[in-house]
């Protein structure tokens, strides 16, 4: 059941995702979907516009008739019981009809005030009450900060168990995120110097080109820190820094993540204005292109106090990263859409060589996540023709151009995931409620502070120059990443 069956996420990312499923055969005949939304449309209409959706998606449509006779649609208003009923009744039909055994995944793509009344209902309503498997899928934003996190997540475990709850972060169903875990614990290369010794800082940057379009309303209350770092930039900061788990299970690898979440050092009151920068843009040109400031955008304040860049420096206290910065980054209206990490390892001890700039260029390792994804080892090589002179060398990996197939979309394996029951790529409570404790307290200071600099960067560019300057103190820079 999708709650939300006609909003932008479904017709976007479920329905094509789905249809690549069913595709593969990963979906057996024997499913239904039931879309749920407030508007009334027929079960034709609603098969009309999943298939409208997955046409606009994906180019080979050729089992598309079959895949969408197995959708329905139930108008439905999610405060109301009586819906909730009929929702019942209908889910037993289908149950019935396509010998689904009684599992069923509850998808709630909604707005998330929504999330807590639904997960209610679904139990009282006895829509929980099932002989297979309960699942529920749960989209971010899991609430605004920690009181509204527990608020929220003690409404949905009263109808489930923490085990059957799928907490969406998108950027863990990515290949090259996924990656993370496999470059470091498969290669004996790189774990031996995966540490304090040998890396001297980590770069974390996930940049957009966009501006807040036509999310002005929501991203007033939100913000890049709560929609960008407490989620997906913290979640990829733990796979990096992560001990090996002894197991590659769901419990073993979120412990794991766990434990760096709690050895993140907490900033506290002047410390956020000196380890973390709040941007906001202003005009400025993009492919040509003349765009607004943020504070001209539709349904946002022209004092707005919102930040829509966000650069930090973060601290491991443990024994593995004591002393290495890992610096994040993230923003709208940049210069390149991209999300990427650096790993620079340290100086080796003496130059025996010269380059023309007189000093070796650090050893890189850039993992690509988006939009291009692959691995980028940067060495030093002899000049040709000359024995004292090293000359950059780049070892190139790009996923696309081995396997001529695009990778499967993040929402695609989350699903899929998700049928077969692994969690491993969902965010677990303790990683949730460990995330927003550390972004609160910036929160609060900013919130509680007008930033007067506002906006500090131009569109286009990569961000304010207090960015720069955050590593300039520790004697980097940022490693391009266009
Ligand atoms: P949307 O506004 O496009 O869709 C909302 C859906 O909820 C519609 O189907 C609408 O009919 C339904 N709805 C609203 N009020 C209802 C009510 N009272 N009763 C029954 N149905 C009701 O939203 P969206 O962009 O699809 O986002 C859904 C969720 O996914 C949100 O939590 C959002 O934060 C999250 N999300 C969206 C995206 C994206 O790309 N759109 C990405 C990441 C996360």
């Amino acid at each position: 059941m999708i709650f939300g069956a006609t909003g932008d996420l479904a017709k976007r990312k479920l329905f094509p995702s789905l249809y690549r499923l069913y595709k593969k055969g990963r979906l057996s005949e024997r499913f239904a979907v039931v879309g749920v939304a407030r508007r009334p449309l027929s079960d034709d209409e609603f098969q009309a516009s999943v298939k409208t959706s997955v046409e606009s998606a994906i180019k080979d449509s050729g089992e598309l008739e079959d895949f969408i006779s197995h959708f329905y649609y139930h108008s439905h208003d999610v405060t109301d019981s009586s819906s909730y009923l009929a929702l019942k009744s209908m889910a037993e039909k289908l149950d019935t009809h396509y010998s689904l055994e009684g599992n069923r995944i509850f998808y709630l793509a909604m707005a998330p005030e929504f999330f807590g009344t639904i997960a209610e209902h679904l139990k009282a309503d006895g829509l929980t009450d099932v002989d297979g498997f309960k699942r529920l899928v749960i989209e971010k934003p899991f609430g605004h900060d920690l009181e509204s996190a527990k608020q929220l997540n003690k409404q949905i475990r009263k109808a489930f168990s923490e085990n059957e709850i799928y907490r969406i972060d998108h950027y863990l169903g990515k290949e090259m995120v996924q990656n993370i875990e496999v470059i470091r614990f498969a290669n004996a290369i790189f774990e031996p110097l995966w540490n304090n010794r040998y890396i001297s800082n980590i770069q974390v940057t996930s940049s957009e080109v966009l501006g807040v379009e036509e999310r002005g309303r929501y991203y007033e209350k939100s913000g890049a820190l709560r929609d960008m770092v407490q989620n997906h930039m913290l979640q990829m900061v733990a796979l990096l820094a992560m001990e090996p788990p002894i197991r590659l299970t769901t419990d073993e690898i979120r412990s794991e993540k766990v434990k760096v979440l709690r050895a993140m050092r907490p900033l506290e009151g002047d410390q956020v204005k000196e380890y973390f920068v709040r941007g906001q843009y202003g005009k400025g040109q993009l492919n040509g292109k003349e765009v607004p400031a943020y504070n001209e955008e539709p349904m946002v304040d022209e004092q707005s106090n919102t930040e829509t860049y966000v650069a930090g420096k973060l601290t491991i206290d443990n024994f593995r990263w004591a002393g290495v910065p890992i610096y994040i980054r993230t923003g709208k209206r940049m210069a390149a859409k991209s999300t990427k990490i650096v790993i620079q390892f340290k100086d080796i001890p003496m130059n025996l060589y010269y380059q023309t700039e007189q000093t070796l260029n650090p050893n890189l390792l850039v993992i690509h996540i988006q939009p291009e994804e692959g691995i980028t080892l940067y060495l030093n090589a002899q000049k040709s023709g000359q024995n004292i002179e090293a000359t950059p060398v780049k070892l190139n990996f790009a996923n696309k151009g081995i396997d001529d197939m695009n990778t499967p979309e993040a929402y695609e394996r989350l699903l899929y995931d998700c049928m077969r029951g692994d969690a491993t790529n969902f965010t677990h409570w303790d990683e949730v409620a460990l995330s927003w404790s550390f972004v609160d307290k910036i929160s609060d200071v900013w919130e509680n502070t007008k930033e007067e600099s506002f906006p500090n960067y131009e569109s286009g560019s990569m961000g304010p120059k207090e960015a720069d300057q955050l590593l300039e103190k520790d004697g980097f820079f940022w490693w391009p990443v266009t």
